[in-house]
């Protein structure tokens, strides 16, 4: 399970869309909405049916695109952007994440980031981070400080690529940028593949 804390920091350093990870087919699509929600049948244990013209009306109306309920250029384009690799069914993650109670324990709390990646210097990643969870505890009574050297923190961060030992493993260039996980995980990984920059592009 994931956490939204890495929309933030994708504000702060982004990634250049890429020309992996194209949606160009009814199987690219498919492929798609397994991956990110869209598909309750995918891996269901149950007898289950559901069209791909509802999964794509579903997504078409997420994204404020006209309901066509077919795989149009505008969908396609829409769906082959570098994007966040939680599930887009926020409202129901929510939901279970508030079944179980997945909230951290106390206000105050600190990260650390495990390993850095090759575009941006260490220095800079360090205030980018800073100003990111800064942008947070603007607005949350959560109290997010660098953790002391060689201390346990609460969030770890990592600039990882592939199979890096979670089961979410990275697409590799495009696609999935981060995912990060609820508390008290507080696991945030970067997909090194992407072309990270200081700015927007
Ligand atoms: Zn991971």
């Amino acid at each position: 399970m994931k956490q939204i804390i890495s929309i933030v920091l994708f504000i702060l350093i982004e990634a250049a869309s890429s020309a992996n990870n194209q949606v160009k087919s009814q199987d690219d699509a498919l492929t798609f909405f397994n991956k990110y929600g869209y598909n309750p049948c995918f891996n269901s244990t149950v007898q289950c049916s559901i069209s791909f013209s509802s999964m794509i009306k579903e997504y078409q109306t997420k994204f404020r695109l006209k309901q066509t309920g077919s795989l149009d250029e505008a969908t396609k384009k829409q769906m082959s952007r570098s994007r966040c690799g939680n599930h887009d069914k926020g409202k129901s993650e929510l939901r279970i994440m508030a079944q179980l109670s997945t909230k951290w324990s106390r206000s105050s709390l600190t990260y650390s980031i495990r390993s850095y990646p090759t575009q941006i210097s260490e220095s800079s990643t360090d205030d980018i981070i800073r100003d990111a969870f800064k942008a947070w505890t603007d607005h949350i009574p959560l109290k997010i400080e660098p953790a002391c050297s060689n201390c346990k923190a609460n969030f770890v961060l990592e600039f990882a690529e592939g199979d890096h030992r979670d089961n979410y493993t990275f697409d590799g260039f495009g696609g999935t940028l981060a995912h990060a996980f609820f508390p008290e995980n507080g696991g945030v990984h970067f997909d090194t593949a992407e072309p990270w920059t200081e700015r927007s592009v």
